[in-house]
């Protein structure tokens, strides 16, 4: 694997590749990596020539200073593993290298109704972030498909928006999300957890399995309030949402529609860690 930390140096290497006709697959991450990360390593692998993942903690999608703060690093093992996945490049810039004008926005993107729920509501400004360095990235890889988790529900569809916003030729594909052999889904924040809290956020997955197993004979709202009892009884101190969206617009489902493909969505706050999950409804 060759690490690049310029724009320069990267550039120049991906550009011969690109020069010969090589496909480019492009991982986005934040670090602290896990399987979760290396599956989408692995995805775009098998269909592309070379796999370039980046490791940059972009500051301006933070919400949450503490967040931001406390958002663990482990770079050499990182390095490691993606070294064993058989990643061929990797991006570790710096934020002056990403952010050589300052953070400041110049215009807000378009994210329409898709900022005004969920995460977008409970995390101000997370989404314009997210864009912002995302289409920082891509303009600098130029990568042929993009890999994105689906562990990431809303924010997946965001970047879709923004790749048509930005009429990038580029093709996005989703990830299924990776989970312990407990259910929790695999997620950087989870090093904060503590080995009880572990157990406990379990929760989480059971909540979703719970509402797909009485969907279609319970009504909503008895689903989300037994889901959040559930939850606040296990341990958890503060529940943002348990939400059941329409999967292709994350508008809520209504009442008497069991038919419109469904997705459920639930974050909640463990002993401070903020963890995110989802299950499509098929
Ligand atoms: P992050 O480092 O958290 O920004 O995540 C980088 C990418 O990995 C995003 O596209 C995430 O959706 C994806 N990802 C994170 N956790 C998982 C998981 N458990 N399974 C699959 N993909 C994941």
């Amino acid at each position: 694997m060759i690490l690049f930390k310029t724009i320069e140096g990267l550039q120049n290497y991906l550009l011969q590749q690109t020069n010969d006709y090589q496909s480019i697959g492009f991982v986005p991450t934040m670090g602290a990596l896990h399987q979760g990360h290396l599956s989408l390593i692995t995805l775009s692998k098998k269909v592309n020539a070379i796999t370039t993942c980046s490791i940059f903690i972009n500051p301006t999608q933070f919400n949450d200073n503490k967040d931001f703060e406390k958002y663990p690093v482990t770079i050499e093992n990182d390095i490691l593993l993606l070294e064993k996945a058989g990643c061929d490049v990797l991006f570790l810039p710096s934020a002056d290298e990403i952010y050589p004008n300052g953070t400041t926005l110049k215009e807000k993107y378009d994210l329409g109704y898709l900022e005004t729920v969920l995460e977008g509501k409970f995390r101000p400004n997370h989404f314009q972030g997210v864009c912002q360095v995302v289409q920082r990235l891509l303009e600098i890889v130029k990568p042929t498909q993009l890999f994105l988790g689906q562990k990431d529900y809303q924010q997946w569809m965001v970047i879709r928006r923004l790749i048509a916003l930005m009429e990038m030729p580029i093709e996005l594909i989703i990830g299924p999300t990776l989970r312990e052999n407990s259910g929790l889904a695999m997620s950087s924040r989870n090093v904060r957890l503590t080995e009880k809290d572990k157990i406990k956020s379990v929760a989480i997955y059971e909540s979703l399995q719970f509402i797909k197993r009485n969907y279609t004979t319970s009504s909503l709202e008895l689903l989300k309030h037994q889901a959040i009892s559930n939850l606040l009884n296990t341990g958890f101190e503060k529940i943002d949402y348990v939400e059941i969206c329409n999967a292709a617009t994350l508008e809520p489902i209504k009442e008497g529609d069991r038919t419109t493909k469904a997705v459920i969505l639930v974050a909640a706050f463990l002993n401070g860690v903020r963890l995110i999950d989802n299950m499509v409804l098929l």
